[in-house]
């Protein structure tokens, strides 16, 4: 199964990608197998199972199955047409998808938590059906939220995986970071030149180029956005967004002889943090491989692009190509998700990831940028996932702050090699695998263990 760039990079909303993102990706997809088949639908309904049903209304998929339903997509999304298309669908009762019509669902009864009945397939379940004019139930598929915004029915989980992701073979099909390298150094193709060629087997140059300067904008919009919005997160938390001050005082410092060379890591951070804000607020991100990680390879690019001499924007592509090999070799051979390997997974896997790519454009061969990865991810490994009351906030907004802090040290360090190395890059994810294979599920995205618990009275 090859993992295309557009896999790892996906424009979605916040908070979560698996608990978010995948329920509106599935709406998507029913509305689709609807529209196919031969049946007149009366109405809609739908049952969350699992940990979709637990922490569903903290991480807003209650919101964005409805959105879902109503034919809003990740890529469409505007928060302030959402806002009003909900207002219309709990006063009408009904949902508008586009070329299907109004069909009734009211979200008050047509949007079941079930939370004693767990999915086979996959902790994150649901179940979405169609209705006739009787309430018959005339059309249903159960879907399974996998992480990253990947979604499989139940089929597609016994088969390993969806037909589209099957996909024609690639000219350079690395599993891991050791045929990446060895392809690399046999075809004396970069890991971007390498990445664009099996690109070309699913689309055309330019469809490339226009799907990875999306894939930037977005993530470019989603910063400015969030250094430029105040105020406090939704969720219960009252946590303050802090993006927006800092950045101002850190524009106001800027030339200033007194600054402290240290202040840079306040840049990269207040990148980050501004990217995870917005999707602590629900808004539009990109995967980066997840939600929770989404501010690790936009802050690092950003901090490329704003601070570092001869940073060229034509670059981006190459970036975010070999950022996805990267991230394709990781969630192939250990995981990018929270739920199964905890924050090393998630924020570790960005960072190796954005160092990756930074190497990769700061002129580094593949081994520098292989070197760069394993560095990054090294030194996330055994990292929990413990996010307080379940919200993607803390520590999720500032981990990812000190992520790229991490990526663009990692990347710094491996360019004053020659890219050799003890630890290879294969070893460290299986590391990662392993550790996460062995943690307590109480540091996997359960908020039942770690700062989940340790929260002051106040
Ligand atoms: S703590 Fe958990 S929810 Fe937060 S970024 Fe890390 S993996 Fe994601």
């Amino acid at each position: 199964m090859y993992l295309s760039v557009f896999d790892i990079f996906k424009i979605g909303i916040g908070p979560s990608s698996s608990h978010t993102m995948g329920p509106m990706v599935a709406a998507a997809r029913f509305l689709g197998l609807l529209a196919a088949s031969p049946f007149h639908a009366r109405g809609l309904r739908a049952t969350l199972h699992g940990s979709l049903a637990f922490t569903g209304v903290g991480h807003a998929t209650d919101r964005a199955v409805i959105l879902g339903l109503d034919g809003v997509t990740a890529e469409t999304y505007d928060a302030e047409a959402a806002e009003s298309a909900l207002a219309r669908i709990r006063r009408e009762r009904q949902v508008r998808p586009p070329g299907l019509g109004a069909l009734d669902f009211d979200p008050d009864s047509d949007l079941v938590f079930d939370y004693e009945t767990p999915l086979p397939g996959h902790a994150n379940g649901m179940v979405l059906s169609a209705t006739d004019a009787q309430g018959d139930v005339i059309l249903t598929e159960t879907y399974y939220s996998i992480g990253g915004g990947f979604v499989r029915t139940a089929a597609e989980m016994a088969a390993g995986g969806t037909e589209e992701e099957a996909g024609a073979p690639v000219p350079y099909p690395f599993h891991n970071a050791a045929e990446m390298l060895d392809m690399a150094a046999r075809s004396g193709k970069s890991i971007a030149q390498m990445k664009r060629a099996n690109e070309a087997t699913l689309r055309s140059p330019r469809a490339l180029d226009d799907g990875l300067a999306a894939i930037w904008a977005a993530m470019a919009a989603c910063i400015d956005r969030g250094l430029a919005t105040g105020g406090t997160l939704p969720g219960g938390l009252n946590i303050r967004r802090r993006a927006h001050d800092i950045h101002e005082r850190l524009k106001a410092e800027r030339g200033l002889n007194l600054t402290p060379p240290h202040t840079i890591n306040d840049w990269m951070s207040v990148y980050a943090m501004a990217v995870n804000e917005e999707n602590a607020a629900g808004g539009q991100v990109v995967t980066a491989p997840t939600n929770g990680a989404a501010g690790v390879v936009p802050a690092t690019i950003r901090y490329w692009l704003d601070h570092v001499p001869g940073a060229q924007p034509s670059q981006v592509g190459d970036f975010l190509l070999t950022a996805a090999a990267i991230g394709g070799i990781i969630k192939r051979n250990a995981s990018i998700s929270g739920a199964e390997c905890g924050c090393q997974a998630e924020v570790g896997s960005a960072a190796a990831m954005a160092a990756g790519g930074l190497a990769a454009v700061l002129g580094g061969s593949p081994a520098h940028v292989e070197n760069a990865a394993e560095i990054a991810l090294e030194h996330h490994l055994g990292m929990t996932c413990d996010p307080v009351k379940g919200l993607v906030q803390v520590p999720c907004i500032e981990r990812n702050g000190l992520g790229a802090i991490k990526a663009v040290s990692a990347a710094s360090l491996a360019l004053r090699g020659t890219g050799e190395h003890f630890m290879p890059l294969d070893n460290c994810i299986e590391a990662m695998r392993q550790t996460g294979r062995d943690m307590s599920e109480k540091y996997k995205e359960t908020a039942l263990g770690g700062l989940a618990v340790n929260v002051p009275n106040c």
